[in-house]
């Protein structure tokens, strides 16, 4: 299997060029001026960019909270991706309590095997550390899942303390694994949202009244300062204020292995969307809170100024109908999530490089190329190289496409970018070498992703 990518503009995080790019079975064989050769499948790429595929490393597929589950599973979501341009996925399985890492993955192995289809790995949630963890961390990397995620919110489910967060950070760390830190005060905001509630308080916006930026601030800062103890790396998941930031800033000032994600809903949303009326704010509700507008710009700098190094999407889809309505009469109870792992790159795209805040380069960097270096998929995934997967999009910056529950492909009844309207789009989708999204149909296959097993730890932060 041949297949040629014609006159198209290469885009990777690095540079620009105009070359053709030859792929072989499901990897790229040549990148050259000019390649001609007869009888195989060609593509003209002519007057459209030619990127990796994105690589979203914060999913939840078929997660369980309570008693629903979100609302796309490894079929529907992985395919909602590959439509909006994104290619690899790395989703959070979660070791509960009383249940081994080994446990966990072999649940998740058995969610997405036969369903997925684009490439995709897994991170691991630890809700404790049992005698074994030094032993099972260990065999979790020998599995090919070299990331761990703690919480310092939600008490009494997925909350852990300090002395937790420490001890997997020295661990994680002698054996080359990253830890991914959900940092929010996770007392203070019960403390707040009890309040909340025992006022009559009930309403979605007091979801954000009760997790101000401070709390989130506080918890980032001592996140750094554990990281720093340990001399382990850390990863701030979906870094949402202006206060946060400043703290990851400084930590990277001080030279601290300490990286940032943020979510396209932290750069579109904002407090004025959770406040909408007729439980419509309902649709907002997911953690970290939506801040006041002001911190969006504050996001982009970030973004701009390296001191946030991916953007994500944090996928986590409940339906306003039925799920969403669990909480109408207490904001506590609202399904915490929001869909949106088909529209990142069409946001970012819109927001970065049309509204001119980021170079077409920084764009691919931050959707595709960061991501996959600090997640250990680099070069296999991420750019366009020789002997890399065949992960390309082909993309039309001329094409005009429109966000919408009506036509997009994520199996939830509402989008959270409704409406918005994006010059630039996604015309052909491929896959290891197989096309899997032409001009807006789907061409690609259940069972077609692959399990990723992926590298060790090894981005050399760099916070000159
Ligand atoms: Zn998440």
């Amino acid at each position: 299997m041949a297949l040629l990518i014609k006159n198209g503009t290469i885009v990777t995080a690095e540079s620009i060029s105009h070359k053709d790019i030859l792929i072989e079975e499901d990897k790229i064989s040549r990148i050259e001026s000019n390649i001609f050769i007869d009888g195989i499948e060609m593509i003209d790429a002519e007057g459209k960019y030619v990127i990796p595929g994105g690589v979203d490393v914060h999913t939840h597929l078929d997660m369980p909270l309570g008693n629903i589950v979100s609302r796309d599973d490894f079929e529907t979501g992985t395919r909602a991706a590959a439509f909006g341009g994104t290619t690899t996925i790395i989703d959070y399985a979660t070791q509960s309590r009383g249940m081994r890492m080994q446990e966990a993955l072999e649940i998740w192995h058995r969610k997405a095997a036969g369903k997925a289809c684009i490439d995709y790995g897994f991170h691991m949630i630890v809700t404790e550390l049992r005698n074994s963890f030094d032993e099972d961390l260990k065999e979790m990397i020998r599995e090919g899942v070299t990331s761990f995620k703690l919480f310092m919110a939600y008490p009494g489910s997925l909350m852990v303390d300090d002395e937790t967060i420490l001890q997997a950070l020295k661990i994680s760390g002698k054996h080359g694994g990253l830890i991914c830190l959900h940092a929010e005060d996770g007392n203070d905001i019960d403390m707040r949202v009890k309040l909340a509630l025992a006022s009559g308080n009930i309403s979605p916006k007091y979801h954000a009244l009760t997790r101000p930026p401070s709390t989130e601030a506080i918890a980032v800062r001592r996140a750094i300062a554990l990281a720093a103890k340990a001399n382990a790396p850390l990863y701030i998941v979906h870094v949402s204020s202006s206060d946060a930031l400043k703290e990851i800033e400084q930590g990277k000032r001080k030279n601290l292995p300490v990286l940032g994600e943020t979510c396209p809903q932290y750069l579109f949303l904002s407090i004025d969307d959770i406040d909408k009326p007729n439980f419509e704010g309902a649709k907002y509700v997911f953690t970290p809170p939506v801040r006041e507008h002001d911190h969006q710009d504050v996001l982009w700098k970030g973004l701009i100024s390296n001191t946030l190094d991916v953007v994500a999407t944090d996928h986590c889809p409940f339906n306003f109908i039925g799920d969403k309505e669990i909480g109408r009469e207490n904001f506590a109870k609202i399904p915490n999530g929001g869909p949106g792992i088909e529209n990142r790159l069409h946001l970012l795209f819109e927001g970065g490089v049309n509204e001119k805040r980021i170079s077409l380069n920084r764009w691919v960097d931050l959707v595709s190329t960061r991501p996959a270096k600090i997640f250990g998929l680099f070069p296999r995934k991420g750019t366009i190289a020789v002997g890399s997967d065949a992960d390309i999009v082909i993309w039309d910056p001329t094409k005009d496409h429109r966000i919408s529950a009506s036509t997009h492909h994520m199996r939830v009844d509402y989008n959270m970018y409704e409406g918005t309207k994006i010059m630039g789009d996604v015309t052909i989708v491929l896959s290891r070498g197989k096309i899997i999204v032409q001009e807006g149909k789907w061409r690609g296959s259940l069972k077609h992703g692959n399990f990723l097993t992926r590298d060790l730890f090894g981005f050399q932060i760099n916070h000159s």
